[in-house]
C-alpha cells in the first residue's frame, strides 16, 4: 500500500489557503483539513462558557471537556461540530474569529487541536491547511507550501467573503486592522508561531487569480509526489 499523502500549507489569513488546498485535496481525491475551524471551534466554546478568550487558565481549563468533530459530506465540503452541534456557520463570525486568534495562543489549546490534526493525517491522505502545518504539525510532509499575499489584497478578498456571507457591517479597514492583530498575535506566540517552514515554497499570491495559484503549486505537488497521483 501506498504511504498516506500528506501536503501542509500556511500563511496568514486571507493568502488563499483554503481555497488553494480544497481544490488541491478535490484533484487528489484526498482529505482536505481546515485546521483554522478547530481553533474557531474551541472559541466559541469559550464564549458560549462565558469565558474571556484572553484569560489563558480559563481558556485551557475546557481542554479537557471540548468535543470537536469534522464530518465530510459527499461532496467534498466539511461540517464542523462542537460537542455534538453543527456550527459549521456560527464560526465565522467577526467575535468568534477574534476569540480563535486569541486561544490559539495558549499552549494546551494547541497541544490538544494539534493532537487531533496528526491524528488525522497518521490515518488519512490529506491537505491541511493552517499557520503551523509545516513547522510543527506535520514536519516531515511531503510538500510545504508558505502562502502570502499583501494585506490590503487580504483584505479585499475577505471582505468579499464576509459579504456574501451577510456581514454587511464590515468594512475594508475594519478588516485590515483585525488581520493586522490576527498576523501579530500568530507571528508572537511562543509555540508553533506563525513561520515559513525552511524547506517550504514561498508563493506570493497577491498578483494571481486562484487558478493560477493552483496551477503554480499543482506543479510543485507532482514533482513532490510524482505525477501517478496527479
Ligand atoms: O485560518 P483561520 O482564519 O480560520 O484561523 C482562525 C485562527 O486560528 C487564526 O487567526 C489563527 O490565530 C488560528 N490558527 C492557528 N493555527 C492554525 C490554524 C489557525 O493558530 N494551524
Amino acid at each position: 500500500m501506498n504511504k498516506n499523502i500528506v501536503i501542509a500549507i500556511d500563511g496568514p489569513s486571507g493568502a488563499g489557503k483554503s481555497t488553494l488546498a480544497k481544490r488541491i485535496a478535490n484533484k487528489l481525491g484526498i482529505m482536505y483539513l481546515d485546521t483554522g475551524a478547530m481553533y474557531r471551534a474551541y472559541a466559541l466554546k469559550t464564549i458560549r462558557s462565558n469565558i474571556d478568550t484572553l484569560i489563558k487558565e480559563d481558556v485551557e481549563e475546557l481542554s479537557d471537556d471540548i468535543k470537536i468533530d469534522i464530518h465530510y459530506e459527499n461532496d467534498g465540503s466539511q461540517k464542523v461540530f462542537l460537542d455534538g452541534d453543527d456550527v459549521t456557520s456560527l464560526i465565522r463570525s467577526p467575535e468568534v474569529t477574534k476569540g480563535a486568534s486569541d486561544v490559539s495562543a495558549f499552549p494546551k489549546v494547541r497541544l490538544k487541536l494539534v493532537e487531533l490534526q496528526r491524528d488525522i493525517a497518521a490515518r488519512n491522505s490529506v491537505v491541511m491547511d493552517g499557520r503551523d502545518i509545516g513547522t510543527y504539525v506535520l514536519p516531515n510532509a511531503d510538500l510545504k507550501v508558505f502562502l502570502t499575499a499583501s494585506v490590503h489584497e487580504r483584505a479585499a478578498r475577505r471582505l468579499e467573503e464576509m459579504k456574501l456571507s451577510g456581514y454587511d457591517e464590515v468594512t475594508h479597514d475594519s478588516i485590515v486592522a483585525d488581520m493586522e492583530y490576527r498576523d501579530k498575535n500568530d507571528s508572537s506566540r511562543t509555540l508553533a508561531p506563525l513561520m515559513k517552514a525552511d524547506d517550504a515554497f514561498s508563493v506570493d499570491t497577491t498578483a494571481n487569480t486562484p487558478d493560477e495559484t493552483f496551477e503554480e503549486v499543482f506543479t510543485l505537488v507532482k514533482k513532490a509526489i510524482g505525477e501517478t497521483y496527479a
